[in-house]
């Protein structure tokens, strides 16, 4: 073992070696898409890159591999702002696995999808099916934020935090702060805004295309952003979707 855990900084021995002592081959899965005014569009991808070498450099006893971060995702809900790139949902899926099956003939154990944009949700289920059926690899799937929602919400109870919001602008403040456009930081304008309730809603809120109700592009409040709530919930998040691979793991 070399110690290096990201794939593009390997060679192709090291690689070989590496990919059958890994417990899991990781995919950081982000997207290139508008985030409101005041954020890039590689944001998702950022997020994805920095937290994802972040899980696999602090990974306790489970050993990891990285795979280059997929910067495109599948965005056609924010296709009519200008830069979004998006791939077809039945693209996605293809992508997806092959990157499986490459992995497979190296003899790679699990891969571990980490995800970092809503949109890819879908098509990730689906591949990971296929992949799971048609490959024979074992496939682990984490939303990201999934594992950090309440501490979210604890720093800025009742304020909707999603795409460009205050969470995702507080990473951005903490890797990237030159690409956040601090004049253009501002409430977000939408058409309504839905309280997540017991019951669950019939139809998304913007199912067809993003500026149906999100008119800046944006939600929420990103003034509210700062590194330090990213400072504060890393470490924890981390830690909690360690123990959930350790736990997931026993079920094999
Ligand atoms: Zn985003």
């Amino acid at each position: 073992m070399t110690g290096k855990v990201f794939l593009w900084e390997m060679t192709y021995e090291e690689a070989g070696e590496a990919f059958k002592e890994a417990d899991f081959i990781v995919l950081p899965t982000g997207s290139i898409e508008q985030h409101s005014i005041h954020l890039p569009l590689s944001t998702d991808s950022i997020r994805a890159e920095e937290l994802t070498k972040y899980l696999v450099t602090h990974s306790g006893d489970l050993r990891m591999v990285m795979l280059p971060t997929l910067y495109y995702g599948q965005s056609n809900h924010h296709i009519h702002f200008p830069g979004t790139i998006t791939l077809s949902e039945e693209t996605y899926v293809r992508v997806l696995k092959e990157i499986a099956w490459s992995v497979k003939q190296h003899g790679g154990k699990r891969l571990l999808i980490v995800n970092f944009h809503g949109g890819n949700v879908a098509p990730i289920q689906m591949a990971r099916l296929i992949i799971e059926r048609e490959i024979g690899l074992k496939v682990y799937f984490v939303q990201w934020s999934g594992f950090a929602n309440d501490l979210i919400r604890e720093w800025a109870p009742g304020v909707p935090y999603g795409h460009s919001g205050f969470y995702e602008t507080s990473m951005i403040l903490k890797f990237r702060p030159d690409l956040v456009v601090r004049e253009k930081m501002r409430k977000q304008e939408q058409r309504f805004h839905r309280e997540r309730g017991e019951r669950q809603p019939t139809r998304f809120t913007a199912a067809a295309y993003f500026e149906d109700n999100y008119i800046t592009g944006g939600i929420g409040d990103p003034t509210l952003a700062s590194a330090e709530l990213a400072d504060k919930i890393i470490p924890i998040v981390n830690q909690r979707i360690i123990e959930a691979l350790i736990e997931d793991m026993k079920y094999e």
